[in-house]
């Protein structure tokens, strides 16, 4: 069986890329309403991530740093500044944060309607 520190790392992988891919598709002009339910969903994910220390660092984090909603190029930028800090305590090497919205492609195509919210 894998070990405890293994299967955090493997969740944590996992969970950064649907987070990060999920901040690449957001509207690039959202309304009101997509700039609340982004905001909500950031807070309800970090309420039930499921490591424990994890999530209280994470809550902590959003407290200082707030979830950046206005277009997609903030909200991407802001999730990839959260990861860095979550890097940065973990003391692993700082992501160039310039080549986000493009390593995170979806694979949707961009003819595809963007997801409604
Ligand atoms: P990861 O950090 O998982 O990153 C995966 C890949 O994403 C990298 O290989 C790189 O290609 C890319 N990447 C790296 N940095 C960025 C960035 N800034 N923006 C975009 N892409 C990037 N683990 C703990 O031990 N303690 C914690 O408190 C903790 N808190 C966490 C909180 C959250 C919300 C999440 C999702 C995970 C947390 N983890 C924590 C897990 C930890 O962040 C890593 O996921 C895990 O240690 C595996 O690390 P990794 O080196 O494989 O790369």
């Amino acid at each position: 069986k894998m070990g405890n520190a293994t299967l955090r790392a493997e969740l944590g992988r996992s969970t950064w890329k649907l987070f990060h891919t999920i901040l690449a598709r957001y509207p690039e002009k959202p309304n009101n309403l997509e700039r609340k339910t982004l905001e909500t969903f950031i807070q309800l994910f970090a309420q039930v991530y499921p490591c424990g220390d994890c999530a209280r660092h994470f809550t902590g984090l959003l407290a200082k740093y707030p979830p950046q909603t206005t277009s997609r190029k903030a909200a991407a930028l802001w999730g990839c500044d959260v990861h860095n800090k979550v890097n940065e305590k973990l003391h692993k090497p700082e992501y160039d944060c310039s080549k986000i919205l493009t390593d995170y492609d979806c694979g949707c195509g961009e003819d595809e309607k963007a997801p409604d919210y």
